[in-house]
């Protein structure tokens, strides 16, 4: 018998195929959904308005598998600092207020979802998918070629600029040690014994939280990876083609009409990140995900020696460093702006600076690219996993900072979810029902 720590992701799938499922959107929770959709027992088609898989939020993020740091972004904490939030031009989490509902909707729910017991309850539920997600990625990496995913398994350092932030991170590695991987809380001397590289941030640090399991994966190459293999299991992908419209019949969806034409349906997936809740208020109702932008920096390296191996989050400027290959991948920044997809001079010139300021003449800053993407965000930072009030429509929406730390195990969440409701008498499985009907 194949056991949990050699098994590889298809040991466990049947040889039959039943059921037809069309999944809407190929960045990696669309992808890693078919993945899973395949394995138990289904054919599957991908469609994607884009021409190449991984191409919205799942493009050039910050590439690290979180699977210890996932405490959800409202927080106690964020009510004190509103003002500054509004006010400041240059703060790493911004808010642009507009003049759009879904957006106030959100920030309301968002302020709700701030208060301790809510973050701490989001806190749990994401660690347990965070937990599922590593277990399910392993499996698939273990027949990959790792080295061309840029794959790297040295762990991540949460570095902390005071003592304040120091005794919060402690209260949260406290909540999570039960149920979390392994984390210590270490000193600057220490933090540098780890990772020498940082050793410019030394005068702006308190100290670190260490987990020494967590890793990082250029997101874009799983992608292609992902699409790649599921051709070879016979999964048919419609790029470049836009879902407009859906053809009802009574509650559940008989044909979508898309900008190829039409396409009949048995069961869908929905996996539209940002665009979720666009797509549902043609179904008639509401889904609380808002796009949360952040920027990205692809830096080539001078001196590979001299920037961190270990994956790094500088928690006083929301950033994150992850070395992809021989890049080093620099992303952050939270702006609730709405669907703004301009990449901003001033905020791609501030992460240039800061990462200069880290890395000195390592790092080839000159010949960085810039990207921005919106992260796909619901309130409380816990995605939206279940049965849609349309029977045959399935959401695997809504994983905001952490989709590719969370996406294979929201895949099989997914799976349940399906099966549940092939088999009503058992219950409906569900992360996070927050859903409104208009
Ligand atoms: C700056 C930044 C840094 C990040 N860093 C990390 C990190 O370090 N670790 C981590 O775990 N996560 C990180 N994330 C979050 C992660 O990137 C996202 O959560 C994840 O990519 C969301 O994946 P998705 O498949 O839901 O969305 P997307 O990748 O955006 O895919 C959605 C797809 O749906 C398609 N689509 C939408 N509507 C339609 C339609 N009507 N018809 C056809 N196709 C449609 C789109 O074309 C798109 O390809 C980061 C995000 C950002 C922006």
């Amino acid at each position: 018998m194949t056991s949990p720590a050699t098994a590889t992701y298809w040991d466990a799938a049947p040889a039959e195929r039943t059921g037809h499922v069309t999944v809407i959107g190929a960045g990696i929770i669309g992808l890693t959904s078919a993945a899973a959709l395949v394995r138990s027992g289904r054919t599957v088609t991908v469609l994607d308005a884009h021409t190449e898989v991984g191409q919205g939020a799942s493009l050039a993020n910050g590439c690290q598998l979180s699977y210890a740091y996932v405490a959800p972004l409202a927080q106690p904490g964020v009510l004190a600092e509103l003002p500054q939030l509004l006010l400041s031009r240059h703060a790493p989490l911004k808010i642009v207020p507009r003049w759009d509902p879904a957006q106030w909707r959100w920030l309301l729910s968002f302020l709700a979802a701030c208060r301790s017991r809510r973050a701490r309850e989001g806190s749990l539920a994401l660690l347990a998918l965070a937990s599922l997600s590593r277990a399910e990625t392993d499996a698939w990496l273990r027949d990959a070629d790792r080295a061309s995913l840029g794959f790297s398994d040295h762990g991540k350092l949460v570095v902390m600029p005071s003592e304040h932030a120091m005794a919060q991170a402690r209260r949260q590695m406290a909540l999570q040690a039960p149920f979390g991987p392994v984390q210590h809380a270490v000193g600057v001397d220490a933090c540098l014994d780890l990772e020498p590289a940082l050793h410019e941030l030394r005068h702006r640090m308190a100290g670190a939280i260490y987990t020494p399991s967590d890793c990082a994966i250029d997101s874009a190459a799983l992608c292609r990876d992902l699409e790649m293999r599921l051709r070879a299991r016979g999964v048919q992908f419609e790029l470049g083609t836009q879902v407009t419209g859906f053809a009802r019949r009574a509650d559940r969806i008989v044909r979508l009409e898309t900008s190829r034409g039409h396409r009949d349906v048995e069961s869908v997936v929905l996996a539209t990140g940002a665009h979720s809740a666009a797509v549902t208020r043609q179904l008639g109702f509401r889904v609380p995900v808002y796009p949360l932008k952040g920027y990205s920096l692809t830096v080539p390296l001078r001196d590979p020696t001299a920037v961190p191996r270990v994956s790094v989050t500088d928690a006083a400027r929301k950033l994150v460093y992850a070395r992809i290959g021989g890049h080093l991948r620099v992303a952050g920044m939270a702006e609730i702006r709405g669907h703004d997809h301009q990449l901003d001079a001033h905020r791609v010139a501030t992460l240039a600076t800061q990462t200069r300021e880290a890395f000195g003449d390592a790092v080839d800053i000159g010949n960085a690219t810039p990207w921005t993407g919106l992260r796909p965000a619901t309130p409380n930072s816990v995605p939206i996993i279940r049965q849609s009030p349309v029977r045959n429509l399935f959401l695997n929406i809504g994983h905001g900072a952490l989709g590719l730390t969370l996406a294979f195990g929201a895949a099989r969440r997914l799976v349940d979810a399906l099966d549940a409701a092939l088999a009503p008498t058992q219950g409906r499985p569900c992360l996070n029902p927050a859903i409104t009907t208009s």
